[in-house]
């Protein structure tokens, strides 16, 4: 029962930050009353929006109006195409950075309502069975009391309306975090990281259209590692939608 204990004692860590004042997601002051779930004033244009040219297939920013960035070109993928709602900018890092490491778990409000607002439409042309976080070893939930992608699916759910499934897929290898390794380090570090949950299959086998989400898009192997574990369940509609993402330039 020692895990239980652990989890209850980090949702009590973590609790003051649903319910004390709300911070800007980008400078940590805080807000006006009535401005929550947003930036400050002086944050608007910190917290900056992908526009296009982006590429079809994986919504990073590109220089030129080009249809796919030079990683897509090369690439085949289990999953369809996804987007992204903020370049990963420093300001952008720092926040993300403050809400997975250090309990600013209502920075996934901001998150999800900016996903929402830019990308609802494009969800509901998808409209998908069900969105599926990608999930983070136990020992790192554990840790840090939370999925951050869980926390930003489960408000994007709610906005859209769409279940939100957290047992079908689970991490079973505690991988090293991605942005210590290089490009190729990262596709071993998590290779057949994520297994499907046999116990939980039945209980979804009418879900065939997916959109995966994220935090962060960077080179993409953690997304196609979920999507290509979820094809063994016949999940072959696959879609993500992230947070954040780098520039294809
Ligand atoms: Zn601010
Ligand atoms: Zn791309």
């Amino acid at each position: 029962m020692k895990w239980r204990k652990e989890i209850l004692e980090n949702i009590f860590k973590y609790l003051p930050g649903f319910i004390y004042p709300e911070r800007c997601p980008i400078c940590g002051n805080v807000l006006r009353a009535g401005t929550e779930d947003s930036t400050c004033n002086g944050c608007k244009e910190k917290a900056e929006i992908v526009k296009s040219p982006f590429c079809m297939k994986c919504g990073k920013p590109l220089a030129d109006n080009v249809e796919f960035c030079t990683d897509c070109m090369k690439k085949e993928t289990s999953f369809i195409c996804g987007r992204a709602v903020f370049v990963y900018n420093k300001y952008m890092k720092k926040s993300i950075q403050e809400f997975k490491y250090h309990g600013r778990v209502e920075y996934a409000k901001f998150y999800a309502r900016k996903m929402f607002e830019v990308y609802g439409d494009w969800i509901k042309s998808i409209s998908p069975d069900a969105l599926i976080p990608v999930p983070v070893h136990i020992n790192r939930r554990l840790k840090r009391g939370y999925n951050q992608s869980g926390i930003i699916a489960d408000i994007l759910g709610k906005l859209t309306g769409i279940q939100v499934i957290h047992d079908l897929l689970v991490r079973n290898k505690d991988t090293v975090p991605q942005k210590e390794l290089s490009d190729s380090e990262r596709r071993d570090n998590l290779h057949n990281a994520f297994d499907i949950v046999r116990e939980s299959w039945e209980l979804y086998q009418d879900v065939k259209c997916v959109i995966i989400i994220d935090d962060i898009y960077t080179t993409g192997s953690t997304i196609e590692e979920c999507s290509y574990t979820l094809g063994y369940v016949h999940i072959e509609n696959i879609y993500f939608l992230c947070t954040c993402i780098g520039k294809g330039y």
